[in-house]
C-alpha cells in the first residue's frame, strides 16, 4: 500500500472540516494553508495588543454542523447563543425596536409574536410581513427557477412596501446573504428564512462568539487536527494540482507534496487558476459567482457608549454593530464595531473618511458616543467576504465531485444548498471528505470506518 497522504488545500473552515473527517476516518492528512493562521475568511489580527476579527461573525442554532465542528475543537464555552431570539433595531428618533420570538410552538407561530410586536412597523405594514412569512414557507429553494428570482421582486410581488422590506426582511438579508434583496437569490433568502425562522422554534437564537475568533477557529481548531495527527503547514500556498500515475502532485513555491488525494478547499477564483484542466470543464464560469465586500468599523471609546450586545440599524449606514469589549478582553472603555455588508459603495472611501461617517452614524444612534473619548479607530475591509450571492448563481455553484476520482472541492461557495456561511463551509468540508472517500475507495482505504474511537472531543 501506497504511504502517499491526502492532501487539503486551504485551512479555513472548510478545510479543517474536511480534514478532521479524512483524519477521523484514518488517513493520513496533510493541510497546506496559504496564511500563517488558520481560518480563513473567519480569522483574527494583532493590533495594539488586542486580536481584532477580521469581520463580525454571527452563528445561528440551526448551524448544527458548524456547533458540532466546535464541540469537537472542545471551544463550546467560548460561543454563547441566545436562549430565545431577540434582535434589538435601532432607528433615529425611535424607541429601540425589538425582533424577539416567541417562547412556544409549533414553528412558525413563534415568529408571529416577533413581528406583531415589532415598533418599527404599522399595524397594517406588520400583518402584510406576516402574510409574507407564511407564503416563504411554500417557496422550494432547491427549485432553479426559484434562484433565478431577486427576493426583493418576490417581496414586492407579495404586497411589501419599501419600508417592510428595508426594516424587516432587507435587516435579514443583508446579514445573512451580504446583498440587498433586490439583488439576491431569492433561492438564498428563502433557505435562511426557512431554516433559520420558520423551520424550528430556536432556530434563529443568535450566536457570538466570545473569544477573538482565531481562538477558536486557529487556537483550537490546530490543537485538534494536531490531536488527530494531521499535519498543519502554514505559509504553503499551493500554485498547481498536477495529476500523476498514482494520484496528485501538490505544488507549492518551494516544495511538492505526492498525495493519493486532494480536497481543493479556497475561494473559488483562486480555486480557478489551480484545479487541473482535465477536473472541471468550465471553472472560469465559477468567475460569474463574483464577490460581495464587508467593512468593518472598529472604535474604541474611553467608556461604556451602549449596554445593547449588538443591534440592527437597518435605516443607517451603521447597518449592524456588535459589543466586542468582554470578548477581546478589553477591561476599560468599550470596543465597538460595526459592521456594513454588502459594502460596494465603500469600495474607493479612504479609511478615514469610513471613520469618519460610521462614527457620526453611530453617535445619532446612541447619543453616549459625542460625550465619550474615542481611543482608536480603524477599518477591516474583506472585499471578497463572500460570493455574490444575486439571483441565477446557484448553476455556478460546483459539487464537490470532479471529473477525476481523487480530487475534490470544498468551500463555502460550492453547492451546499446554504448560503456562503459559516454552516455551509463546515457542510462543504463534510461531504468533500465523504465523496472522496467513495469516489476514490479502491485508493484511500478507510483504517478505521466509523471514526469512534477518535471522534471525542478534546480538551
Ligand atoms: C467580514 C466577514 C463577515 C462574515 N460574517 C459571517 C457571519 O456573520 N456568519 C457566517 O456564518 N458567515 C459569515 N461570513 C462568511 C464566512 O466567514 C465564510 O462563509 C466561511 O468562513 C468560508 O469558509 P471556507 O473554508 O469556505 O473559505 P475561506 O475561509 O476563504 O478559507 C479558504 C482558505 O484557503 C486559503 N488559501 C487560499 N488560496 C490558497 C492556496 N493557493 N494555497 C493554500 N491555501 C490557500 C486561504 O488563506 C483561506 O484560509 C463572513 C465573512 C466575512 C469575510
Amino acid at each position: 500500500m501506497t504511504s502517499k497522504p491526502v492532501v487539503v488545500i486551504g485551512g479555513g473552515l472548510a478545510g479543517i472540516t474536511a480534514s478532521v473527517d479524512l483524519a477521523d476516518r484514518g488517513h493520513e492528512v496533510v493541510l497546506l494553508e496559504s496564511r500563517s493562521r488558520l481560518g480563513g475568511a473567519a480569522g483574527s489580527f494583532e493590533r495594539g495588543g488586542v486580536r481584532a476579527d477580521t469581520g463580525q461573525h454571527v452563528l445561528l442554532r440551526c448551524y448544527t454542523e458548524y456547533r458540532g465542528l466546535i464541540e469537537r475543537m472542545g471551544a463550546s464555552s467560548l460561543v454563547s447563543i441566545q436562549d430565545s431570539m431577540d434582535i434589538p433595531v435601532i432607528i433615529e428618533g425611535r424607541p429601540i425596536a425589538r425582533l424577539h420570538r416567541g417562547q412556544f410552538g409549533p414553528a412558525p407561530m413563534h415568529l408571529i409574536p416577533a413581528v406583531a410586536r415589532y415598533g418599527a412597523l404599522t399595524p397594517r405594514e406588520r400583518a402584510s410581513a406576516i402574510r409574507a412569512a407564511r407564503a416563504i414557507r411554500s417557496i422550494d429553494p432547491d427549485d432553479c427557477m426559484t434562484d433565478e428570482r431577486t427576493f426583493g421582486e418576490w417581496l414586492r410581488s407579495h404586497g411589501q412596501n419599501d419600508r417592510v422590506i428595508r426594516r424587516l426582511w432587507g435587516l435579514l438579508c443583508v446579514a445573512a446573504l451580504n446583498l440587498t434583496p433586490d439583488a439576491a437569490s431569492l433561492a438564498l433568502a428563502a433557505k435562511v428564512i426557512q431554516t433559520g425562522l420558520l423551520a424550528e422554534v430556536s432556530g434563529g437564537d443568535i450566536g457570538l462568539i466570545q473569544a477573538p475568533l482565531s481562538q477558536v477557529h486557529d487556537d483550537a481548531a490546530a490543537r485538534l487536527l494536531a490531536h488527530l495527527g494531521v499535519t498543519v503547514r502554514r505559509g504553503s500556498r499551493v500554485t498547481a494540482v498536477d495529476q500523476s500515475d498514482n494520484g496528485f502532485v501538490v505544488r507549492t513555491r518551494s516544495d511538492e507534496v505526492a498525495a493519493r488525494g486532494a480536497v481543493l478547499a479556497i475561494p473559488h477564483q483562486y480555486a480557478a487558476r489551480i484545479v487541473p484542466p482535465s477536473a472541471i470543464a468550465d471553472p472560469d464560469s465559477w468567475g460569474g459567482l463574483g464577490a460581495s465586500p464587508i467593512i468593518n468599523t472598529h472604535l474604541r471609546f474611553d467608556r461604556t457608549v451602549t449596554h445593547l450586545p449588538f443591534a440592527a440599524a437597518p435605516e443607517s449606514p451603521v447597518q449592524w454593530l456588535f459589543d466586542r469589549t468582554s470578548a477581546l478582553g478589553i477591561k476599560t472603555g468599550q470596543y465597538l464595531v460595526t459592521s456594513t455588508s454588502a459594502a460596494d459603495s465603500l469600495s474607493s472611501a479612504t479609511a478615514q473618511q469610513i471613520c469618519t461617517s460610521q462614527y457620526d452614524a453611530l453617535a445619532v444612534l446612541l447619543p453616549g458616543v459625542r460625550q465619550a473619548k474615542v481611543l482608536d479607530t480603524f477599518v477591516t475591509r474583506e472585499p471578497r467576504a463572500t460570493f455574490r450571492q444575486a439571483a441565477g448563481t446557484a448553476r455556478l455553484r460546483p459539487q464537490a465531485q470532479t471529473a477525476l476520482p481523487g480530487l475534490v472541492l470544498a468551500g463555502a461557495w460550492t453547492a451546499t444548498g446554504w448560503p456562503d456561511t459559516m454552516e455551509g463551509a463546515v457542510r462543504s468540508g463534510h461531504v468533500a471528505a465523504e465523496v472522496l472517500c467513495r469516489s476514490a475507495s479502491g485508493s484511500l482505504p478507510t483504517n478505521d470506518p466509523t471514526g469512534s474511537s477518535r471522534r471525542e472531543a478534546i480538551a
